[in-house]
This record gives structure tokens, C-alpha cells and sequence, in this order.
């Protein structure tokens, strides 16, 4: 039993060794990446559902690769994440963001605004306010065109450090979205010991819209919750017509997703701004 007991683990750990391997390799492409700044911002539009207008974009990493791919954004990030490199990958996201959103304010679009993905250790790091008031000073974005998308995880987690930093953004004026709202986690406390602006509804009870009504009373409970809270909620990953009219008819504010656009780069972006108007 001891025997075979030690070849399953050696049987794991070739496999876990050769994840690793592969993890380490990604991790050093990720380094060279950053150093030759191959990494680009992408920019996906967010519609308000009842002028369809477009209210502005959220922006998304992409690494493209030299056959027209790119690796997967969420992989990326998570190693990023486990290597501290996200501090400065995230600044570098901060800073383009603001760039090209004040690019676009003032080729006719004044009121457009950004959204930006932050990792929660972005918030432990101690930095964020300074990287935060560079990336606008440097842009010249206002502060109200800023909206930062953080997950449940975050609000979670250290409560009390994260509350004073988001006070202090809060006051400078940018605004927060609550991310992928209704997956991982329950506790609905964090909801009123916060100001947030918006909830963003994950894709997963949206895109079961289009196979099955399931989850209609779930998605229209979020957006009750919203409103109870004065949130405004946002709908991701609308595929379809049918989707986005029920989402409509339901009360949700605004959405993104394929059917509008999937994330273009900054210039195509300010093309799909101008084509809509
Ligand atoms: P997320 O913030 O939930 O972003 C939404 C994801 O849904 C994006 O995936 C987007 O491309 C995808 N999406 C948008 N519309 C549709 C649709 O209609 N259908 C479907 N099936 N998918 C749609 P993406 O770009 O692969 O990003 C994955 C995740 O990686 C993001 O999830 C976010 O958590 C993370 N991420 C991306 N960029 C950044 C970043 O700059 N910083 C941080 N911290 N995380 C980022
Ligand atoms: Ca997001
Ligand atoms: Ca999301
Ligand atoms: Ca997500």
C-alpha cells in the first residue's frame, strides 16, 4: 500500500512539476512582455438599455500573439497576481486607460467614460491613491470619467483597509462598480458599508437567458436589490436581441456584451463611437 501510495504521489507531482513548468515559462514571457510593452488595452462598449447610448467602455488586457491570438486575459491576471507583477501591470492598465479615454473625450466624445478592472492587491499595496491621482494628472481624465470594477472578493476581505482607501477615491470622484455580482459569494452586508455606484450582473445568469428562463427571478431580484440601494445595475454578456429587450423590460440600466461589440482597440473604439452617433 506504502508502495503504490508513493507512486500516485509520484504520479501528481510529475504532473504538478510540469504545470509549474509551464506556469514558470508563462511567468517569464509575461516579464519580457511587460519589458517590451506588448501588452495592449482593449476597449468593450457599456449601453445604457434605455437610450442606447454609449456611456463609455471597460477596458481589458490583451496580449496578442504573433498568429493573431491572444492567451487568456483571467490566466494572466491570476499569475500576475501570484507574482506581484499585477502591481505594476495594473498601474500600466490605470494609465493607458486614462490616456485613452481623455483621448476620446476630446475628439467629441466629452462625457465618455472608463471602467478598469482592479486586482484587491492592488489595494494592499499602499500605492493605489498615488498611481491613481498620476494616471489622471498625467491624462489630464477627470476623476468622475474614472469607474473602477472591483470584485466581492475584495469587499470581503480587510474590511477596514480597503473601506478608508475606497473613501478617499470615493472623494476624489471616482465611482465603483461591484463585479460578476451573484457568484462566490453571499454576504450581502458589504452592499451598505459601501458606496458603489453600480452592480454589474455576471455573464453567467445573463448568458442562460438565451437556453432558459431559470434565472429570471434571480436576475430580477439583483436588479430589485439594486434599486433598493440606489445602484444602477449592468448587465454583462448580452449575446442577443431577446436577452437585451428582457433585460429592458426588467429595469436593468445599462449592459455590455457581443451583441453591441466585443473589446476593440482604443482607435476602433473612437470609430465605434463616432459610427453610433
Ligand atoms: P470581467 O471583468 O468579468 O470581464 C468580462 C469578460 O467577459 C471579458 O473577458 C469580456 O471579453 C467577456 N465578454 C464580454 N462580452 C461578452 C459576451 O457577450 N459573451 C461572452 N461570452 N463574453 C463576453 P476577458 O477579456 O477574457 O477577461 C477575463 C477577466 O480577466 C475579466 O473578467 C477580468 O476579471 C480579468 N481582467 C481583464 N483585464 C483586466 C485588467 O486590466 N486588470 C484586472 N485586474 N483584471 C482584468
Ligand atoms: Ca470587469
Ligand atoms: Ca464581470
Ligand atoms: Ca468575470
Amino acid at each position: 500500500a506504502k508502495e503504490q501510495g508513493r507512486n500516485t504521489w509520484c504520479f501528481y507531482n510529475d504532473a504538478m512539476d510540469q504545470a509549474n513548468t509551464d506556469k514558470f515559462n508563462l511567468l517569464q514571457r509575461i516579464r519580457a512582455a511587460m519589458k517590451s510593452q506588448s501588452f495592449a488595452l482593449y476597449y468593450q462598449p457599456k449601453v445604457c438599455l434605455r437610450s442606447q447610448q454609449i456611456l463609455g467602455a471597460e477596458a481589458l488586457l490583451r496580449w496578442p500573439q504573433d498568429d493573431g491570438s491572444f492567451i487568456n486575459p483571467a490566466e494572466v491576471i491570476e499569475l500576475a497576481e501570484r507574482s506581484g507583477l499585477i502591481l505594476e501591470l495594473g498601474a500600466w492598465v490605470l494609465q493607458q486607460a486614462c490616456i485613452d479615454c481623455q483621448q476620446w473625450r476630446q475628439q467629441g466624445f466629452p462625457d465618455v467614460r472608463v471602467a478598469v478592472n482592479l486586482s484587491p492587491l492592488q489595494f494592499r499595496d499602499g500605492k493605489l491613491q498615488q498611481t491613481l491621482l498620476a494616471a489622471l494628472a498625467n491624462s489630464g481624465l477627470p476623476a468622475t470619467a474614472l469607474e473602477l470594477e472591483l470584485t466581492e472578493s475584495l469587499l470581503i476581505d480587510d474590511t477596514q483597509l480597503v473601506q478608508n482607501q475606497l473613501q478617499r477615491l470615493g472623494a476624489l470622484g471616482i465611482t465603483f462598480a461591484i463585479d460578476d455580482f451573484g457568484t462566490g459569494y453571499s454576504n450581502l452586508g458589504y452592499l451598505r458599508q459601501f458606496n458603489a455606484s453600480s452592480l454589474k450582473v455576471d455573464k453567467s445568469f445573463i448568458s442562460s437567458l438565451s437556453v432558459s428562463l431559470r434565472d429570471e427571478p434571480l436576475i430580477k431580484a439583483i436588479i430589485q436589490l439594486a434599486k433598493g440601494l440606489e445602484l444602477s445595475t449592468v448587465a454583462e454578456g448580452v449575446e442577443d436581441d431577446a436577452t437585451m429587450q428582457r433585460l429592458q423590460q426588467w429595469g436593468c440600466d445599462a449592459a455590455q456584451g457581443y451583441l453591441w461589440s466585443k473589446a476593440l482597440p482604443a482607435p476602433d473604439f473612437l470609430q465605434y463611437l463616432q459610427q453610433q452617433r
